[in-house]
């Protein structure tokens, strides 16, 4: 996969959906315009861009911010770091604050592609992960995308929220598919410390999700969504023929991006950095707001290499990690086989959907007598 990305973070977010860990401000509407004045301060100072073949205005809640200022968002960007003919141009929107009129706007500014968070088809399942929104504004989100004229249109789901029955899941993914999305992502539920699921959990307030209901929900969306016809192209993402996420696919081999706004990773020449998540100390120049930096060792590229193509159903070159890594691979990969976990395909490695179940295991089998040599440069 080659190209250039340009990630956009606008943290705006009507309220704290307790699960998140995502760099979030709530409310704060009278922020909009200076953190957009902040963004392409940001972006003019970005030295050396390429052409970006994708760019993926994130959040947060991107169509939180009033329509005409997300198009001006959006154009200004445009202006300051080109995109390539043909560029994905993503926009990430929660169902409450999407109308028809606001993602034509988005459209007039060249978006074309949509990701909703709907999250689940279940009126109780919403409420327990803290959504705002009503079943029926995730459906009509869909339909104002398709009125907008934005062909691509991704629905992410999550399983495995609490109170969730497997019926409810099923019926969550077959309403999803009622929708026609181009696109959809499944991820679990996962409980991130910092967070108040996190908290509840630690004072046993909450169970963690469990292992057993998780992987039999991941096993039938698998089911589902091939007997749907999406090809199944990474463990937590399926799509319709060629409209995989080119954003998303650059992160999953190892492609270089710049990320704009608080909490923004990026990632050229061998280096990551990411911004501060503090609203203030960004606003106050966002052209300074780098808040760490790692150089990767070589040894360091070569394991991530494996660990994120591994995610990829289309495989991994078992010869071409081996000479990455430096060491012949092919007895773990006919253990992996002999285990189930993943099947050879001349050299190609690929998982089996128990493999994709213990992804890690499988990762960790091949990396197992790799040394891992950290090389962290804190700016
Ligand atoms: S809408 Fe998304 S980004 Fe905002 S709080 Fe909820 S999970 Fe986090």
């Amino acid at each position: 996969m080659s190209g250039f990305g340009v990630y956009v973070h606008v943290p705006f977010c009507s309220s704290l959906c307790p699960y998140c860990d995502f760099a979030v401000v709530v409310g704060r509407a009278d922020m909009h315009e200076r953190y957009c004045d902040a963004l392409i301060d940001e972006a003019r100072a970005q030295r050396d861009i390429p052409e970006a073949t994708s760019l993926f205005i994130g959040g947060g809640t991107p169509t939180a911010l009033a329509p005409a200022l997300l198009r001006d968002l959006i154009e200004q960007l445009r202006a300051v770091l080109p995109l390539a003919d043909g560029a994905e141009v993503t926009v990430e929107a929660n169902p409450e604050s999407v109308t028809a009129a606001g993602l034509r706007e988005a459209a007039t500014a060249g978006v074309n592609r949509v990701s909703i968070g709907a999250q689940s088809f279940a009126p109780h399942v919403l409420r327990a992960l803290g959504r705002t929104h009503s079943v029926e504004q995730a459906a009509n989100a869909v339909t104002a995308a398709r009125s907008a004229g934005i062909g691509n249109v991704s629905l992410d789901l999550i399983y495995g929220s609490p109170g969730e029955t497997m019926e409810e899941w099923t019926t969550s993914l077959r309403r999803a598919l009622e929708e026609g999305p181009d696109h959809i992502s499944a991820y679990a539920l996962t409980i991130e410390a910092a967070t108040p699921f996190g908290k509840a959990v630690a004072r046993g307030a909450m169970d963690e999700p469990d292992q057993d209901d998780l992987a039999a929900k991941y096993e039938l969306a698998c089911e589902i969504l091939a007997d749907a016809g999406y090809r199944h192209y990474e463990i937590s993402n399926w799509a319709r023929p060629s409209v995989e996420s080119r954003h998303n696919l650059l992160y999953w081999t190892q492609g270089e991006y710049v990320g704009l706004g608080i909490g923004a990773h990026s990632h050229r020449d061998g280096r990551r950095w990411w911004n501060t998540r503090a609203l203030g100390r960004y606003l106050a120049d966002p052209t300074d707001a780098r808040d760490g930096e790692e150089r990767l060792t070589e040894i360091q590229r070569a394991e991530e290499w494996v660990s994120l193509r591994m995610r990829l159903m289309d495989g991994v070159d078992m010869g071409e990690a081996g000479e990455r890594l430096g060491r012949d691979l092919r007895g773990v990969a006919a253990d992996c086989e002999a285990a189930g976990l993943a099947v050879l395909d001349g050299d190609m490695l690929l998982l089996t959907t128990r493999g994709m179940l213990l992804e890690n295991e499988v990762t960790l089998r091949l990396l197992a007598s790799s040394p891992l040599a950290l090389d962290m440069v804190e700016c």
